[in-house]
């Protein structure tokens, strides 16, 4: 009879113990996955039965806040930092450094220069720093010597390479005598092909559905090399997508003289370059000239972007509202599809889908910031994180186990360059430990007075009348 209460304190303080601990040895593995310009709503336009079972099987996150602008590399860059673009430094997909007299873009060689990356530390160089070893199918800046180093293996970019080649990388890297902790996996599509079509068309219906085959595919492959329920996987992007139309296009050879600014980047946020003494003049015929286009001065432009402290921001700003397309005149290139807007508007969300060892099943999230992920990875490959802007505490309940098992990193998580408050979180993400603890000498204290009771029955009533008579004065009073 004494046996059973025993047996369920036992247990249940063994469980308690034991939810305070996270992740195995082995489980400390991250496959990183972004499909480009994959918006968020994507998911029900069509059948996606692979996204689904992610879904169900995992986490589901629904709105994610991406980083202003909302274009590739500095949302790329951003995933693997936790940093806002003005702290990381790749502020655009098109850059000019007045200090490094150089330019960046992402049509030409010039986004292999080494100095527009090191603003920052990326996770793989720090995953690398701490022993372990990263492999890349093609995520931006990872064949980019970065701080002296590029990700221990990589694929050199070339967007002709299939994903099932990519895939098959990733595999043998994870599987390898000597395998990666950290896998990261770049798709161009569907965001190449939301420019041509325009996100509404409905051609875009196949385009998801063969994004969905192929993540059937590489969670087909994860499975066959059984790194399915060992690696956790997350699926993400970088941003969304919105509908433009040759009806709503702002020509700036309207407003301003050519010969009086450079423009850096054109649309949907077109980075303005004043050429000496022309700042006033080109400001002012710019300010009011559209109502579908915000003219800033670089110390004007919102807060919440974050996107102010930085040379390679330039003077002038001048942002198109959704759907509305700058063009410095109509011989331009146009593109049905565009994104680069503001990162508060919805059509410019990706998706965030994860499973894993580390995640719960089948739990939906309403919201995250994509400056989370960032602490997400470094808790999931237990390594130190640099000091970003993102939350850990913001993510946590993503995880089975709300307590983790290292909390390193913390040391470190202050921010840069005053932006926002660094995370709060660094020492409440200690709490559920100490409370699962807590619960834990709880349960065994009680399990200590059922044996009591039961193993040592006739010192009870003694005990009982003491306590009566101790008791007594204390009721008459
Ligand atoms: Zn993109």
């Amino acid at each position: 009879m004494t046996s059973k209460p025993l047996a369920v304190s036992l247990a249940l303080a063994t469980l308690t113990l034991s939810t305070t601990f996270s992740l195995q040895p082995d489980q400390h593995k991250v496959l990183l996955v972004s499909f480009d310009g994959f918006r968020w709503d994507y998911l029900y336009k069509v059948p996606t039965p692979h996204f689904h079972y992610m879904m169900k099987s995992g986490v589901h996150v629904k709105q994610v806040s991406n980083i202003f602008i909302t274009k590739t590399y500095p949302n790329h860059y951003t995933m693997v930092t936790g940093l806002f673009a003005e702290s990381h430094g790749i502020v655009a997909n098109d850059m000019f450094d007045p200090i490094l007299n150089k330019s960046f873009s992402l049509d030409h060689m010039n986004i292999y220069d080494s100095e527009f990356w090191e603003e920052a530390t990326p996770i793989w160089i720090t995953n690398q720093r701490a022993g372990h070893a990263t492999g890349s199918a093609m995520w931006p800046g990872t064949d980019v010597k970065i701080h002296k180093s590029f990700a221990t293996h990589y694929m050199p970019y070339n967007e002709s390479v299939s994903f099932e080649d990519r895939v098959a990388k990733i595999i043998e890297w994870f599987t390898a005598e000597k395998p990666i902790n950290l896998g990261l996996l770049y798709w161009e599509d569907p965001d190449d092909m939301g420019h041509h079509l325009g996100p509404d068309s409905p051609l875009m219906g196949p385009v998801i559905a063969d994004i969905d085959d192929k993540l059937g595919y590489l969670i087909q492959m994860l499975k066959k090399a059984k790194l399915w329920n060992v690696v956790n996987l997350i699926i993400t992007s970088d941003h969304g997508m919105t509908q433009c139309s040759e009806d709503r296009v702002i020509e700036l050879d309207q407003y301003l003289d050519k010969d009086h600014y450079t423009l850096i980047d054109q649309s949907p946020v077109a980075a303005i370059l004043p050429k000496e003494g022309k700042f006033d003049e080109v400001y002012e015929a710019l300010a009011d000239a559209h109502p579908n286009l915000t003219v800033y001065k670089k110390e004007e432009i919102p807060k919440r972007w974050h996107y102010t402290r930085n040379e390679r921001i330039q003077p002038i700003i001048a942002v198109a509202d959704e759907g509305w397309y700058i063009l410095q005149n109509k011989s331009d290139d146009f593109l049905l599809g565009n994104h680069g807007y503001d990162n508060a508007l919805a059509e410019m969300h990706p998706i965030f889908l994860a499973h894993g060892p580390a995640f719960r099943k089948n739990f939906t999230k309403e919201a995250m910031n994509s400056t989370d992920l960032y602490p997400l990875l470094c808790h999931l490959l237990n390594i130190t994180a640099m000091p970003h802007n993102g939350s850990f505490r913001n993510v946590q309940d993503l995880l089975r186990s709300a307590a983790p098992k290292a909390i390193p990193y913390t040391q470190t998580t202050t921010l840069l360059l005053g932006t926002d408050k660094p995370g709060a979180y660094e020492q409440e993400e200690s709490y559920p430990y100490f409370i699962g603890v807590s619960l834990g000498i709880m349960i065994v204290i009680v399990f200590f007075v059922i044996f009591i009771k039961h193993f040592i029955p006739s010192q009870v009533p003694a005990l009982q009348d003491r306590q009566a008579e101790i008791a007594q004065p204390l009721l008459q009073a």
